[in-house]
């Protein structure tokens, strides 16, 4: 957990940095044993897991979200709990980094994507191929037979997006939609690194305007204001106007 002092400074310096720069520090913050290199290692689903209990602490159990229907274009709102949208549960939340799958007789060992790769995957832009790239990073090099060293086969490649995808269900949340205007199901993406910004961008944003108020007609310092908690806050901003 963290202060809501904390929460707004966080909300501050984020503003600099990229969306998954902002996540890493966040579960770091909120999980003090963890740093930021440390959550940047986590895989991909271990690493929202902290992300969607961090939201539920903050925000609730409810996700509220929009989506536009694949067939008809209908802009539509689905809302879905957090419980719902977990494949794993938190208790389980130390996922098996470390991975192998047998090969035309080889023992091919990898770990599975994480917030780095991603990272590193940005910086190096478009151009490359990012599959190529995230499965070289993952893939233990001394496992890998000489013959394999140039290309990686197709199947084998296949096979190891496979294993990363069904060990890490996690990293691919997705929400079932129905469209009530033309009756489409589909599964939308849901990234929760952009929506639970978007949530403290709102919150921090109405904080400041509260903290706005009450030290223009109270006098109070920022500080003040944010020790005493929402609860007091939005009595002396009713007394305002009442
Ligand atoms: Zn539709």
């Amino acid at each position: 957990m963290i202060s809501e002092h904390d929460l707004l400074d966080f909300w501050e310096i984020g503003q600099t940095k990229p969306l998954i720069e902002r996540s890493l520090l966040l579960v770091s913050l909120w999980h003090p044993t963890y740093d930021f290199s440390q959550v940047a290692a986590m895989p991909i689903g271990e690493r929202d897991l902290h992300l969607l209990e961090i939201r539920k602490n903050l925000f609730g159990d409810i996700l509220n979200n929009t989506a536009h229907c694949p067939e008809c274009k209908q802009k539509l709102e689905w809302e879905m709990t957090i419980d719902a949208i977990r494949t794993v549960s938190p208790q389980n939340v130390d996922i098996q980094k470390g991975q192998s799958l047998e090969y035309d007789g080889n023992l091919i060992q990898f770990r599975l994507p994480n917030s780095s790769d991603i990272m590193e995957i940005m910086a190096l832009g478009n151009g490359t191929s990012n599959d190529e790239v995230l499965l070289r990073r993952c893939i233990e090099a001394d496992s890998l037979p000489p013959t394999y060293s140039h290309e990686i086969p197709d199947a084998l490649r296949n096979a190891i997006i496979e294993k990363m995808e069904a060990s890490d269900p996690q990293a691919d949340m997705m929400v079932a939609i129905s469209c009530p205007e033309c009756g489409q199901n589909w599964n939308a993406t849901f990234d929760i690194i952009s929506y639970l910004w978007a949530e403290i961008d709102d919150w921090a944003n109405n904080l400041v305007q509260d903290v706005y108020l009450l030290a223009k007609n109270f006098g109070w310092s920022e500080n003040d204001i944010l020790e005493m908690g929402t609860f007091r806050r939005n009595l002396y901003i009713n007394l305002l106007y009442a």
